[in-house]
């Protein structure tokens, strides 16, 4: 332990400075290990560890102004009852006794008639183990509350690594350092993958090619040797187009592919039908481009060195996500990229964590009840459904955490007049009044990760981190656990399992009936604890699908009556196909938000100004549009006014709405989920949020 940090065994008001250690919460790969220096019992400012090998002492600028987020002025500091109309935002302030002991009342009516009509919403607000679904898991469960599929965000890629690798599982990120070829697929690494791009730099110091493929012109991908500004939703195309070359030219690990891949000439057959020329066609790129990416892979495997694709879950949020995916995973088998620790694919490393989720969750206190599934994409058709022999019970009542549905869930018209009904019962845990708690019946405080106890993993390295308290709950903040112990206790739930601490929680997290997977003291003495584990995964094969080989043709996928190979689905709303709504839209986060967590935050709303689309000058030009005009976005589901930019980081036909604004600061209170749909990736039930239409124009009002 370095001399300058002393470590505080409980959040308390000591006079002098101590300094405690945690871990970033928020829904980013890097995880990053944080100290919190504390005085007099207030956290007055929050840094990377130094000695967290994958943070080096560096957060983002989001996370090092924490403390302007845990002292926020407009924090909510005690309960909250509404008293206006729903979504008015008018709320009186209420005892805990009296919020916890009403909300228990209502829940109890709902489940005696029947407990699936009750439905908890949350994703990753937090991505701890144990204020995420620790507590809660246990509560709904023993409620028997409506299940809920947590598809927001991964769904697709994990669905499509899972049927091509086994599992979300990949290379180690620290080895893209020593690779010789880093395509960065689908990911602006500079604004969302900050220290895997220190990597990036390090080959780049050394020697290696960097090639970015996304539609967009990012941060990323200016930095890069090349840029592939594909059509949204093509990444397939693009990945069967490689493949083809790769066979042309006979880059193949032949050995590898006959050792430990499955179904090698069903796939061959398939490559063959994307040609470069139909490749280019289908992703809007110069056919060349295609070749050269292609020769730049293939020329890896004959040279012996190393070639490593970081994907990320940007190309997965359109209608063939699933398959994109899993076409990007077959590659590294192809060449036998996968035989140098260099060499491989990364989209997620959260599958290497053994998180023992039944026993923080107890599925075993539904006691065979039924379970009704929800979907999160799909809340706003849901909160609208009557009660059917299909649907089941009708959604009586919504128990929101860690998540601001309102704002990021798609076509939030829809999602608007779900939450807007007057017989819903809405109770929301949350920081702030975010555009979900405006809704909210009961707004119930809750901690952040200042002052709470939690354990991560993480999807972008393999360290687990522990989270102590700093501090104490500012005003009248309860952690997410206490709130549900809280709940459980005034239902009557008596189980053991309602009183563990959340110490017990994090400790309950990597145990298992044959042992703990990580030394817990190791963790409570450093913060972090690497997983072990090889370093090049499956030079030898092994690959943890079914057959242990990598799975090019799924007979799982087969089996549900679906294409067992990898292809290019195109999008519902693919660019070209309609003559109202011309232009492709994408959704990228703004560089300053993490989804629609830190907008509230002045300094970092600040730099962002205000939401903005960018279009190119060709598109803009067409229509009168120059940087600074107000227009208006629209498609057959909603519209949103918006400031426009003319930029080269969007290509000619693709507008990017950047996101996820709060709904109350945008230019007349919506946002750019007025225009997302509501439907499902073709794997994993995900979000299409990057499949979408749209037509742009200047705002009337505007014009005036
Ligand atoms: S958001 Fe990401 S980069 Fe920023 S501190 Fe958290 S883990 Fe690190």
């Amino acid at each position: 332990m370095p001399a300058s940090i002393s470590i505080s065994p409980r959040p308390g008001s000591a006079t002098d400075a101590i300094k405690v250690r945690g871990a970033c919460p928020h829904d980013c790969p890097d995880t990053c290990a944080l100290i919190t220096t504390v005085e007099a019992g207030v956290a007055v400012k929050v840094q990377g560890n130094p000695d967290h090998r994958h943070t080096g002492g560096v957060l983002c600028t989001k996370v090092s102004r924490y403390t302007e987020r845990s002292y926020h002025p407009e924090r909510i500091l005690q309960p909250l009852k509404r008293v206006g109309p729903k979504g008015s935002g008018q709320f009186e302030a209420v005892s805990w006794d009296s919020a916890l002991g009403e909300i228990a009342a209502r829940l109890q009516a709902i489940a005696q008639r029947d407990p699936q009509a009750i439905a908890p919403y949350s994703y990753a607000g937090t991505m701890g183990l144990v204020q995420g679904e620790g507590m809660a898991g246990r509560f709904f469960n023993k409620l028997g509350a409506s299940l809920l599929e947590r598809t927001i965000c991964s769904a697709a890629g994990t669905e499509g690594l899972t049927q091509t690798l086994g599992g979300k599982v990949g290379m180690k990120v620290e080895f893209f350092a020593e690779a010789r070829l880093i395509l960065i697929w689908g990911s602006n690494s500079i604004a969302s993958n900050l220290h895997f791009w220190r990597h990036v730099q390090e080959a780049k110091r050394r020697g290696a090619r960097i090639i970015c493929i996304d539609p967009r012109k990012t941060e990323t991908a200016e930095k890069c040797h090349e840029h592939i500004a594909l059509q949204p939703g093509t990444d397939a195309a693009l990945a069967l187009g490689i493949m083809h070359e790769l066979i042309v030219h006979d880059w193949l690990d032949h050995a590898y592919i006959e050792s430990h891949a499955l179904g090698w000439p069903l796939l061959r057959e398939r490559a063959l039908l994307w040609n470069p020329e139909r490749v280019a066609q289908v992703c809007g790129i110069p056919v060349e481009q295609v070749r050269a990416l292609a020769r730049d892979y293939g020329e890896c495997f004959v040279n012996g060195q190393p070639a490593a694709i970081r994907l990320n879950y940007g190309m997965q949020r359109v209608r063939g996500g699933g398959n994109a995916t899993r076409a990007v995973a077959c590659l590294p088998a192809l060449t036998g990229a996968w035989r140098h620790r260099a060499g491989g694919v990364l989209l997620s490393s959260s599958g290497m964590f053994p998180v023992n989720q039944a026993a923080l969750q107890r599925p075993e206190l539904r006691a065979g009840r039924p379970s009704r599934t929800l979907n999160m994409i799909t809340i706003g058709d849901d909160l609208l459904r009557s009660s059917s022999a299909d649907f089941g019970p009708k959604i009586e009542a919504l128990i929101v955490y860690n998540s601001n549905p309102v704002a990021v869930a798609p076509d939030s018209g829809k999602v608007v007049q779900g939450f807007a009904r007057e017989d819903l019962f809405t109770v929301v845990l949350e920081h702030f009044q975010t555009d979900t708690a405006d809704y909210a019946d009961f707004i119930l405080p809750a901690t952040t990760q200042l002052e709470h106890w939690d354990v991560h993993g993480a999807y972008g390295h393999t360290d687990v981190l522990l989270n102590r308290p700093a501090i104490t709950p500012v005003g009248q903040a309860r952690t997410n656990t206490d709130i549900f112990r809280g709940l459980a206790a005034r239902m009557g739930f008596s189980e053991p399992c309602f009183l563990e601490d959340d110490e017990t929680l994090c400790r309950t997290a990597f145990r298992h009936p044959d042992g703990d997977r990580i030394n817990f003291d190791e963790l409570l003495d450093k913060g972090f604890a690497t997983l072990p584990g090889p370093d090049a995964p499956f030079a030898d094969g092994r690959f943890l699908t079914p057959s242990g080989k990598c799975e090019f043709f799924s007979a799982r996928l087969a089996a549900q009556g679906l294409d067992g190979l990898p292809d290019h689905v195109p999008n519902y709303e693919a660019a070209g196909s309609s003559a109202s709504y011309p232009l492709a839209m994408i959704s990228p986060p703004a560089r300053n938000f993490l989804n629609s967590t830190f907008v509230n935050v002045k300094s970092l709303r600040d730099i962002e100004g205000e939401p903005l689309l960018e279009i190119n000058a060709q598109d803009a030009a067409a229509r009168g549009i120059v940087t600074g005009s107000v227009v208006k976005v629209f498609n057959q589901r909603g519209s949103y006014r918006v400031r426009a930019e003319v930029s080269n980081r969007a290509r000619p036909g693709v507008v990017h709405g950047l996101g996820v604004w709060w709904r109350k600061f945008g230019l007349d209170g919506t946002n750019v989920n007025e225009l997302t749909s509501q439907h499902l990736t073709d794997l994993g039930r995900g979000p299409v949020f990057y499949d979408c239409l749209v037509q742009v124009q200047l705002d009337a009002e505007s014009v005036l």
